[in-house]
């Protein structure tokens, strides 16, 4: 089966590429595109293709062969061992950003709106090595890593936000889909056994794929889908629920009661204990803290709050006082919370009135800070400690969370720890997935 996947440019953002340069250390063949006519040329190592929008066309130059006019370019591998990099496209890996590196697929490449747009044409399979390479340590437990597998098929099948528009099935970002960073070099064997030992399986509710949703830490409780995401097609918050994605505790040990929930108190309890054992807790990312001065919050959430206003997609979120002026802040509260903890809403009481911020990850931006190097909050099942000064004023604000990520559905550290507690990947997957059913692709 193979799948469509959309690059995204070097900060993971957006699809649309201002210009591009491939190269292969072993050669490619590029096909070239222009009303009904095709050319192909043999890249030879060491020769590279940069392309340019021109318009609605491309303008491709090719090292020793000249300037072309292109509608389309296809460029492909002459085996399927042959690795390419797109050098306009950075990404991740151990020694830092380097240019990406795919191995064994085609790229596809076309202009609209004087932008080029990338999209890789792979093997379901092939693409999901490369997904646990980006999202899951090998030194992972193999029971986590399976089930991690077998998500990742199911997200690729029936992702969140439908590429259809964008001619592709998903994209290689983990602010939309699932993470694919390319391939490394040298495959990882012990991905790849995950790989083949769940070979076409997905998850299905009823008989439809599932929203396969994962993060990476859940801070001891995971959470409701309705707690944190929008209507993907209407932006309604909350949406409608999904019945597989609930809220689950994290306990280590099946004897312990569940708690009725997650309040506040709950949270602080969570925090602040040395002891508190759940599958996810092992991890650094289970708790953390940031610590901002007043000056430095208030001048960059105003203006993190302005941006928000601004973009279509988070201003029905962000509900400013009716003074419509952010003025001093005098303390943040959390006005509602879902069962795990996770703020739903959070009231700024302000020197001008209420500011009120609604959603997880709208939540979490309001934060961003250069200052302080945050870009957002880790997660938004958060609680606040203030400090005043002498007057009585706002001098500085500690916010304290437990988890990394939205904490919907599977998370990567909680299966982590119950393989480790001798869990099979099916067990936790049942355990993430309230009721869904393992099926072969096709059955
Ligand atoms: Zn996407």
């Amino acid at each position: 089966m193979k799948l469509r996947v959309a690059l995204t440019t070097t900060d993971l953002s957006s699809l649309e590429h201002k210009q591009t340069l491939i190269s292969s250390p072993s050669g490619m063949e590029i096909q070239i595109e222009n009303e009904q006519r095709v050319k192909t040329i043999a890249l030879l190592p060491g020769q590279s293709v940069r392309i340019s929008p021109d318009g609605e066309s491309m303008s491709v130059f090719i090292t020793g062969h000249g300037r072309f006019k292109a509608a389309r370019l296809v460029a492909g591998p002459r085996k399927a061992s042959d690795s390419f990099f797109i050098d306009s496209v950075k990404r991740a890996r151990a020694n830092g950003q380097q240019r990406a590196e795919y191995r064994g697929h085609e790229l596809d490449v076309n202009a609209a709106g004087g932008k080029l747009r990338l999209i890789l044409v792979l093997d379901l399979e092939h693409y999901l090595t490369g997904v646990l390479e980006s999202e899951v340590p090998a030194s992972y437990h193999i029971e986590a890593l399976k089930a991690q597998a077998v998500a990742a098929r199911t997200y690729a099948l029936n992702p969140r936000i439908s590429h259809e528009k964008d001619n592709a099935d998903v994209c290689d970002s983990y602010l939309c889909c699932q993470y694919f960073a390319g391939h490394k070099s040298v495959t990882s064997a012990r991905h790849q056994q995950a790989i083949e030992a769940t070979s076409g399986e997905i998850l299905k509710y009823g008989t439809r794929a599932i929203l396969a949703l994962f993060s990476s830490n859940a801070g001891g409780y995971t959470s409701n889908y309705e707690d944190c995401f929008s209507d993907p097609k209407t932006n309604i918050f909350p949406p409608a629920s999904i019945p597989y994605l609930k809220a689950v505790p994290e306990k280590l040990s099946p004897a312990e009661k569940n708690s009725a929930g997650e309040t506040e108190a709950r949270l602080k309890e969570v925090w602040h204990s040395n002891n508190h054992a759940t599958f996810d807790s092992w991890s650094p990312h289970f708790k953390w803290s940031v610590h901002i001065p007043a000056h430095s919050l208030e001048a960059h959430m105003h203006h993190e709050l302005s941006l928000l206003l601004k973009d279509q997609e988070t201003a029905p979120f962000v509900i400013p006082a009716e003074s419509g002026k952010f003025g001093h802040i005098n303390k943040f509260s959390v006005t509602k919370r879902g069962v795990s903890g996770v703020a739903i809403e959070l009231t700024i009481h302000t020197s001008t009135g209420e500011w009120q911020i609604r959603k997880e990850l709208v939540i979490r931006n309001a934060f961003k800070n250069s200052d302080i190097k945050l870009a957002r909050l880790k997660s938004a099942k958060i609680f606040f400690e203030h400090q005043h000064d002498h007057l009585g004023l706002l001098s500085s604000l500690t916010v304290k969370g437990l988890g990394w990520g939205h904490g919907v559905g599977l998370q990567q550290t909680g299966a982590q720890g119950m393989a480790l507690a001798g869990k099979h990947y099916r067990d936790i997957l049942s355990h993430y997935f309230t009721n869904a059913q393992i099926y072969r692709i096709g059955s």
